[in-house]
């Protein structure tokens, strides 16, 4: 995952779920000191709630935000998303990525290139 798709995916989770902006927390400096890797970033953002007693503003049971939370957020953020049958490439490098099963048809990508790190979703028709 890119630090700008890092950096929208944290603000929109933030926001929504917690009334928070990215700056009012230390997510973005733990991301550039090289504390948050690889492309759950709701693991990041749910770390962060226990640590500072977090409460959501949308879950009055205040469960821990899942990957469907965050694939949401990459749906409606626009961050890039392909249709695909084929065991899935980067779009941009070629590069192999690693994947993390979302559902049967839905998958969370993050490339393996350090220089492109694109994070997408690929889905089964
Ligand atoms: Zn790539």
């Amino acid at each position: 995952m890119t630090e700008t798709q890092f950096r929208t995916i944290c603000a929109v989770l933030l926001k929504t779920h917690f009334g928070l902006e990215l700056d009012d927390t230390t997510l973005a400096d733990d991301y550039a000191e090289g504390g948050v890797q690889g492309a759950d970033v709701y693991h990041a953002i749910n770390q962060l709630a226990h640590r500072f007693d977090l409460q959501r503003i949308d879950d009055l049971k205040n469960q821990p935000l899942t990957l469907k939370d965050q694939v949401a957020t990459m749906r409606s953020s626009s961050i890039t998303y392909i249709q695909s049958e084929q065991p899935t490439q980067c779009p941009v490098c070629g590069s192999r990525t690693d994947l993390i099963e979302v559902s049967n048809t839905v998958q969370l990508h993050d490339c393996l290139n350090r220089t492109c790190q694109l994070a997408f979703i690929s889905t089964a028709n």
